[in-house]
């Protein structure tokens, strides 16, 4: 049976260009503390756009309201038409709550795909930072860069299990650092400078890619500049903001209040 996306999710593809499709959750499981996989399948490669990408799934943020929460795409299987995702459960929120509740079978009412940040073609190293919710994008990112290329990760987590690793092609370079949140607040950069220090930035061309906490990844953003790096080569996305939900079309607020 092929299940149609609500009339609002048709009309926001057709207004971004992109697609409104129905999957259903075809497997969900946690993957550690603050971490919960899940697979989507049936139309799934139409949504899944290129490393980096993600999807805006719409779900019930009470018994009569919506809203829709993007998350990146993990991963993509062409031959099942799967896509999976990294969900965050470290705080109470709609999507949490989705993804903690999901059952085998479920439809999903996915737009996608979206999203402008892309691996840089020309880096001949890749700076990903940020915390857990940046992980999905960051190793599948890192799992398309070619020989000799090299990745590097500067990943807070809330608890030690977060540290969840991929694997990567022969002949790139990798450098992992996770840094234990420790109990600090979400919007708190401590940690996440206390590892980019910890790092000598390579000489050649590099891209940083900073996905995670509003306030967190502006700061990031402000210490690569001040080591040097150009802003053209600084790409940041605020995935979530500290003390307030993201908005019904998934977004942090950017008010700078
Ligand atoms: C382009 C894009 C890609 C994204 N990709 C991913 C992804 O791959 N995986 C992923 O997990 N998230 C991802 N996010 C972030 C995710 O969409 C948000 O965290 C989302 O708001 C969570 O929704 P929610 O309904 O659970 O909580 P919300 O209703 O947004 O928030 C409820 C409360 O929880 C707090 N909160 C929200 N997220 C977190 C968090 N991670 N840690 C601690 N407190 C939090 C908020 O500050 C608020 O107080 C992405 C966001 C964007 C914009």
């Amino acid at each position: 049976m092929t299940l149609t996306p609500h009339r609002s999710s048709q009309e926001l593809a057709a207004r971004l260009g992109t697609n409104a499709l129905v999957c259903e959750v075809v497997a969900s499981r946690p993957l550690s503390s603050s971490v919960h996989e899940i697979v989507l399948g049936g139309s799934a490669v139409a949504l899944a756009g290129v490393p980096g990408n993600d999807v805006m799934i719409r779900l019930a943020a009470g018994p009569d309201s919506f809203v829709r929460r993007r998350y990146s795409v993990r991963d993509v299987d062409t031959e099942r038409d799967h896509l999976t995702l990294w969900v965050s459960t470290a705080h109470t929120g709609p999507g949490s709550t989705w993804v903690q509740n999901a059952a085998l079978g479920d439809p999903v009412d996915v737009v996608g795909p979206r999203g402008k940040i892309a691996l840089s073609p020309v880096a001949d190293w890749h700076l990903f930072a940020g915390d857990v919710t940046g992980l999905a994008a960051f190793y599948r990112m890192a799992q398309s860069i070619k020989a000799p290329g090299r990745a590097i990760f500067i990943v807070e987590t809330n608890a030690s299990d977060d540290a969840l690793t991929a694997h990567f092609d022969e002949g790139i370079g990798v450098t992992g650092i996770f840094v234990d949140r420790d109990g600090r607040a979400g919007s708190d950069p401590t940690g996440l400078l206390r590892g980019l220090a910890a790092f000598a930035l390579p000489p050649d061309e590099g891209h940083a890619y900073l996905f995670g906490e509003f306030a967190v990844t502006k700061v990031l953003r402000e210490a690569l500049l001040d080591r040097g790096l150009d802003d053209t080569v600084i790409s940041r996305k605020a995935f979530w903001r500290a003390g307030r939900s993201n908005g019904e079309r998934g977004e942090p607020d950017k008010d700078e209040s």
